[in-house]
């Protein structure tokens, strides 16, 4: 047996291998006294030097890891799940019922879209890769979805001792959590919070964010850590733009993958039919994995703000005769023929890949089209360079001329803004120490100033793959 010494106190490591300065590649190694746990599992998206990071083996050994948290299921915390399988990673996911659900529509959608995409590459022959690869494919995601557990938010359970975990509402999607960690060692347990992404306030369908326990570390995200969402009744401005798409005669197009922002806007967009502020129109659900949302939302009644009767009844709100889901790439390809008044919705939600390209390369010469760009568009991605006003676009090797008119509504963003953060931290005591992540560098550090500048906390804002050592309470 060990003498109790200084040397023999636990060693409790925190390194930041996604995220980090960055919106995307969400994955925090937490090692603690031999366990090796890993908070969110994402893909790197935007920026070629990101990206490439997917392709390379990760700094750490995946067969070591001894399990995943996933804090909800957008493919930047869950996108490198398929890619850790394929590196021996066999020990449990541990998510929501509800972020179980919608991983597998997700990855599966993100698996489907690389295999489109890889094939139409080798088909056409303009990818600089002889053949065009998928990151992962349909079989790699299949396989590691066959080891998520699900949780009971609100439960304390323990992933690997001496760790301990209990999941909250984080109002941001679906089944989107907030995480509290205890290492359950030594006088008095260490406690650490992970923000995940935060949701809204009074946002259409989620619930508010609950409220921040106390903790020694704090790792909150700052998406928005640097800008206000315009105070604009998100209704108001969904109908002018809506009223103006159609004067203009044309389609409008949103990148969103089926399940999350999509029922938003679906949910928004009958709302305005049935308050006779817009006209009747199609709206098309574009994706290899688009399923009859109500079934999920029915199944999570307690995820969300909608009544059963807003969900089946006369003039429920995710469905109706206007919606079409559009599954097969044939059906998605004869979309190209209809010539508006109509919404298209279809992935991926930052224009990166999918069948969202061939619309843009349909639509953005089309000076009739409307583009609406809904959520955050991370830097190097096509979705930020459309917010930018770029004449350009390229895709599939050739550059389309944009045309089409370029709206944002950043109401519709899944993400808290500045206000929002701050509003969601006024309950906590000062932590030991607050790692800000999740945001442009510019975004990270506004967040960092204004937390030193009003709460007098002391704020690190990590870079990529940096290691820190947290010290053990006494
Ligand atoms: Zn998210």
């Amino acid at each position: 047996m060990r003498a109790p010494s200084k040397h023999a106190m636990p060693m409790i490591r925190l390194t930041f291998h996604g995220a980090a300065q960055t919106v995307t590649g969400s994955k925090y190694l937490l090692e603690a006294d031999g366990a090796r746990i890993l908070i969110d599992c994402g893909l790197f998206q935007g920026l070629k030097s990101l990206r490439l990071k997917n392709w390379a083996a990760p700094p750490f050994e995946p067969r070591r890891i001894h399990a995943v948290l996933i804090t909800h299921a957008h493919i930047d915390h869950t996108g490198y799940l398929p890619r850790l399988g394929k590196q021996g990673f066999r020990q449990p996911v541990f998510a929501t019922a509800a972020t179980r659900d919608l991983s597998r529509l997700l990855l599966l959608d993100a698996a489907r879209n690389q295999e489109e995409d890889a094939a139409y590459a080798n088909r056409k022959g303009f990818s600089k890769h002889r053949p065009a690869l998928p990151l992962f494919d349909s079989r790699d995601a299949r396989a590691v979805l066959k080891h998520f557990k699900t949780i009971r938010r609100g439960h304390w359970f323990s992933p690997h001792k001496p760790i301990w975990v209990r999941y909250h509402d984080a109002g941001h999607l679906l089944g989107s959590n907030w995480l509290e960690v205890e290492i359950r060692q030594g006088p008095r347990p260490m406690r650490l919070l992970f923000s995940g992404d935060v949701g809204r306030y009074n946002a259409p369908l989620y619930h508010d964010p609950r409220p921040p326990t106390t903790c020694d570390y704090l790792i909150c995200e700052s998406t928005y850590g640097n800008r206000d969402h315009p105070s604009v009744n998100v209704l108001d401005a969904l109908a002018e733009i809506v009223n103006d798409a159609i004067d203009r005669g044309g389609v409008m197009l949103i990148a969103s993958f089926a399940v999350g922002r999509a029922q938003q806007l679906i949910y928004l967009l009958q709302v305005l039919m049935h308050e006779r502020r817009i006209p009747r129109i199609p709206i098309y659900l574009d994706s290899p994995m688009a399923v009859d949302a109500t079934d999920i939302f029915r199944k999570y009644q307690a995820d969300h703000d909608l009544s059963e009767g807003e969900l089946t009844g006369r003039d429920r709100v995710l469905d109706g005769p206007n919606l079409r889901l559009i599954r097969t790439s044939r059906q998605s390809k004869a979309l190209n023929r209809i010539n508006g008044p109509a919404v298209i919705i279809s992935s991926s939600g930052m224009m990166t890949g999918g069948r969202i390209l061939h619309h843009l390369k349909h639509r953005l010469p089309d000076e009739r089209t409307t583009i609406v760009l809904g959520g955050f568009m991370a830097a190097g991605t096509r979705g930020r360079h459309l917010q930018e006003g770029v004449k350009t676009l390229r895709m599939h090797g050739i550059d389309v001329p944009v045309r089409a008119k370029v709206v944002s509504l950043s109401a519709l963003s899944g993400h808290a803004d500045r206000h929002e953060l701050l509003r969601w931290l006024e309950p906590l005591a000062a932590p030991k120490k607050t790692f800000i992540t999740h945001g442009e560098p510019e975004a990270a550090e506004a967040m960092a100033q204004l937390l030193r500048a009003q709460r007098s906390w002391s704020v690190v804002v990590p870079t990529l793959h940096e290691t820190h050592e947290l010290e053990v309470p006494a």
